[in-house]
Parts: C-alpha cells; sequence; structure tokens
C-alpha cells in the first residue's frame, strides 16, 4: 500500500491559529498554537501583507494516503493551491470532532465533541473571532452535516444546501458578491460513498475528482472576482479513512489511514494597481 506507517507530527489545533495569524486579528481564546511554515508560505506570497479574504474548502474525508495513492486527481487542488500541508486530526477521527478542532483550534476535550454527535460548540470558535474583529464570516454546508450544526448561533450567515453541487453553485455566486472575508465551505460526497462501499470502489474515485473539480472552480472564481484582495484557499479535509477486511469503508481508529491528512493552500495576492 502506498502510504504511511508513522504519524504526521503538525497538528490541526494548530489551523485556526495560523488563520488568524495570517489574517492579523487574535486567535479564539483556546487556540493551541501555529503553523509555523504555512504561516511563512502566506506571508512569502502576499509580501508580509494581511490576508483579507480565506475560503476552506472542506471536503469529508480525504486521507493523506487518499491523495498519495491518487495524485493525479489533484493537479486541480494543486493549481490553486500548491502548498502541502500534513496534519494530524485529532482523536476520535470523526467529522464533528474533527471541525471542532479545525476551527476552535482546541483539542475534543476542550471543545467538547468527542463522538459522533452535533451540539452547538459554545467554546470561542475561529468565527466568534472573526466577528468579535469586525469580519464577516459564513458557512455553506449540506444540511444536516456536523458544518451545517456545530457552529451555529453565531452572529453570521448560514446557507445549508441539499447536496454538494448546490454548495458550491450558493459559493460561487457569494465569492461572485465579495461581501464576506471568511466563507467555510462543506461538500461529503467522498465520506458517503465510501461508507457505502471503501475508499478505493469506482464511486469513491468518482467523488475525489468531484471534489478537484469543485476546488477548481472555487479558485477560478476567487481568481476573476477577488483581485482586490489578498486571498488564500484551502483544501482543508476533516480525517481520512480505512477498510477492514473487505468490509465497508470506516473511520474513527488511531491509526495513520485515519489521523494523517493533507491540506493545500494556494494565496492569490492582490492585484497591483
Ligand atoms: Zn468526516
Amino acid at each position: 500500500m502506498n502510504y504511511r506507517e508513522d504519524f504526521n507530527t503538525n497538528k490541526l489545533t494548530h489551523l485556526t491559529g495560523t488563520l488568524c495569524k495570517a489574517m492579523d486579528i487574535p486567535a479564539p481564546k483556546h487556540s493551541e498554537g501555529v503553523l509555523d511554515d504555512l504561516y511563512e508560505y502566506i506571508m512569502q506570497n502576499t509580501s508580509n501583507a494581511p490576508l483579507d479574504r480565506v475560503l476552506m474548502y472542506n471536503p469529508d474525508a480525504i486521507g493523506e494516503w487518499t491523495y498519495l495513492k491518487y495524485q493525479d486527481k489533484f493537479d486541480k487542488v494543486k493549481k490553486y493551491a500548491p502548498y502541502e500541508e500534513k496534519l494530524l486530526t485529532v482523536f476520535p477521527p470523526k467529522t464533528p470532532v474533527c471541525f471542532g478542532s479545525m476551527y476552535t483550534g482546541a483539542s475534543p476535550e476542550i471543545h467538547g465533541i468527542q463522538s459522533y454527535t452535533k451540539p452547538v460548540i459554545k467554546i470561542d470558535s475561529i468565527f466568534d473571532a472573526l466577528i468579535r474583529s469586525g469580519k464577516k464570516p459564513c458557512i455553506v454546508a449540506v444540511k444536516n452535516s456536523s458544518m451545517a450544526r456545530i457552529f451555529n448561533e453565531r452572529d453570521m450567515d448560514y446557507y445549508i444546501e441539499d447536496y454538494d453541487n448546490e454548495v458550491i453553485a450558493r459559493t460561487l455566486k457569494i465569492i461572485k458578491e465579495d461581501k464576506y472575508d471568511f466563507i467555510a465551505v462543506y461538500n461529503q460526497e467522498f465520506d458517503d460513498v465510501m461508507h457505502r462501499s471503501h475508499p478505493n470502489s469506482k464511486r469513491s474515485q468518482k467523488a475525489i475528482d468531484h471534489y478537484s473539480a469543485s476546488m477548481e472552480m472555487l479558485g477560478s472564481a476567487i481568481e476573476e472576482h477577488w483581485q482586490n484582495h489578498n486571498s488564500l484557499i484551502g483544501y482543508a479535509p476533516d480525517h481520512g479513512t480505512h477498510r477492514e477486511w473487505y468490509l465497508l469503508g470506516q473511520h474513527g481508529k488511531n491509526i495513520p489511514m485515519d489521523m494523517n491528512i493533507s491540506h493545500f493552500y494556494g494565496v492569490m495576492k492582490k492585484a497591483e494597481k
């Protein structure tokens, strides 16, 4: 198999701190740290100016091993987001647990979701930090998904759509409107189909392609409509997957296939006047 046996050392809980530092706003209260290499990469590409637009594309369940096995499917991702950040997600690697940590910068013990449940997270999050700093975040997510629920009850906009294609269509529209500083975009097809089949099934491979095509559309829209901003685009999955004994795909174990993820980031610099 084409995947690693050891665990990544950079932590997903350091992402929120990195994004806040790059936007030059104070991080949420329980944020654990900063990914120095990613921060440096962003600053090099904005000539040290803070980011004023961030789009986080969150494709569910793409582990690092899936990227390594299907690298040719990621050309459209790397076209706009060439910087790879290898990360260790949090345990248990379940969707609401991981997104809870991705956007609070805190461990599951601190944000409170430690199993597959979707309560509203009460602790400080990147969305609260953005609002406090006078910025406008929004979430675009599939109905009933974790991302459609766990960061609710903030004074911000939520666009809840039927499925992945509607989420992308909505996001393309709001990128064009250029009114949000931070957009989190959630898609779930790969997770859905790999649970019904396995992570290397034909339908799962198609779902990887769909995520990549969506990422390319989002990148192209940012390139066209956010020229007056220093923008970051991220391809940021929550956890990986595995298959046991030829059964269905699953995730939730403390193993590299479930815990190691690869994020991809790219900067589009403000156009020179
Ligand atoms: Zn997930």
